[in-house]
């Protein structure tokens, strides 16, 4: 009985807020809940203004039967159920605007008008409303849209005006209907050009964003890779170091690091000069990517290779212990060795290599010394090796 008792009250507390939840959209699409959030904007001015009215008819400022007013919040509302049901369904979508701000407008400015076809010395203060309304445009209207709108609740309210007068209405004066016309016109127009100014100055502002989204990837593509190469560059290679760092202290993963530099490059450049130097290291940047992609058995996707320095080269084997490491190194040799014997009429270079696997704890720094150091060693022995880094 207890744990029935407490499920009903779980259940007391959870069901209205699931339905407030639901109400609301949570969990919808991104797009349709801005939109449902904007309606709920709108919704809210809508009953503010519903209030104010039936306070106005209260107080006997408004020319309107009881159940004009209630007629008017019944369409009203019934509107607004128009499009959250449309929202909520998703049928809105189908639409060139999904966020119906047309027809929005369109209700708003009725709305508005009726208030100011029941008013009378507080038509002018009710004319106010007309603004508002015509303001939401700024966040969706294009000009034309606007232009549109504008127009509409000009041609409404002289319209009004035009009935009044054939039906002799003595209310208002000649004067006061001739300047309110005329001050509505040059307000509207003004709050026309200002909106569509502003809607303008939003759409440019959006194809500026959508311009710089579309550079952004390129710009950091360029950012990491090296220019003569296209290899990642130091930059990139020392944060994938850190990375790789992080993960192996965590997981106690292995990785290996292997520093690679050509031998007697700079001969090549004394020789030939330094375009075809250039041209050396883009075309091994070339064979040693190949030959990794072949490695697939051995080298992951998270395989990194690039530029150290001019013509040092620095490859990272995630999850590769010293063995793999310098199984790698010696096929990359041997590769490039081949490559050099069978272009030997143009000016090549054999490569030396150095491979030192990450100690637990070890500085990123002191790894890559280590590799230094084996690198030195295999150029001491005669270049066109591979050597092992010496244990920390
Ligand atoms: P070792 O076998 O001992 O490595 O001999 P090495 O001639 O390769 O000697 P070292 O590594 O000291 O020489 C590197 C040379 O590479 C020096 C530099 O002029 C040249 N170099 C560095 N960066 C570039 C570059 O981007 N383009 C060209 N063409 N040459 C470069
Ligand atoms: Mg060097
Ligand atoms: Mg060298």
């Amino acid at each position: 009985v207890r744990y029935l008792m407490y499920k009903d009250v779980q259940r007391e507390i959870s069901l209205p807020h699931a339905f407030l939840k639901w109400i609301t959209g949570a969990g919808i699409e991104r797009g349709q809940r801005l939109r449902l959030r904007r309606f709920f904007m709108s919704f809210a001015s809508y009953t503010m203004w519903y209030v104010i009215a039936v306070a106005c008819w209260e107080a006997g400022l408004l020319d309107a039967s009881g159940e004009l007013v209630v007629i008017s919040g019944v369409v009203m509302y019934a509107s607004q159920l128009i499009f959250y049901a449309l929202l909520r369904s998703g049928r809105n979508l189908a639409f060139k605007d999904p966020a119906m701000t047309v027809p929005q407008i369109l209700v708003g400015l009725a709305w508005a008008l009726f208030l100011i076809a029941v008013s009378r010395e507080i038509r002018g203060v009710m004319l106010t409303v007309y603004m508002i309304t015509l303001l939401f445009g700024i966040f969706a209207l294009d000009k034309r849209q606007f232009l549109i709108t504008g127009l509409v609740a000009y041609v409404g309210y002289t319209a009004l005006v035009v009935v009044e007068r054939v039906r002799g209405l003595t209310f208002f004066s000649d004067g006061y209907y001739l300047v309110s016309v005329i001050v509505l016109g040059g307000v509207l127009l003004w709050t026309t050009m200002f909106g569509s100014y502003v809607s303008d100055l939003r759409y440019r502002l959006q194809a500026r964003n959508e311009e710089l989204e579309q550079v952004l990837p390129k710009m950091r593509e360029l950012a990491d890779r090296d220019d003569l190469t296209g290899l990642f560059n130091r930059r990139v290679i020392m944060d994938a170091l850190q990375k790789l760092k992080a993960r192996a202290d965590r997981t106690a993963e292995p990785f290996s690091v292997c520093i690679i530099d050509l031998d007697e490059f700079k001969a090549v450049n004394d020789k030939y000069g330094h375009l075809a130097g250039d041209r050396v290291l883009v075309e091994f940047s070339e064979t040693m990517a190949q030959e990794l992609r072949g490695m697939d058995f051995l080298v992951r996707a998270d395989t990194a290779f690039g530029r150290y320095g001019g013509e040092e080269f620095i490859l990272l084997l995630p999850g590769t212990d010293m063995e793999g490491a310098q199984r790698c190194a010696e096929r990359l040799r041997k590769r490039q060795q081949e490559y050099r014997e069978r272009n030997n009429a143009l000016p090549c270079c054999t490569l030396s290599a150095g491979v030192a696997q990450y100690a637990p704890d070890e500085d990123i720094d002191a790894l890559l010394r280590r590799a230094d150091h084996a690198l030195y060693a295999a150029k001491h022995a005669g270049r066109n090796r591979v050597a092992l880094a010496e244990d920390v």
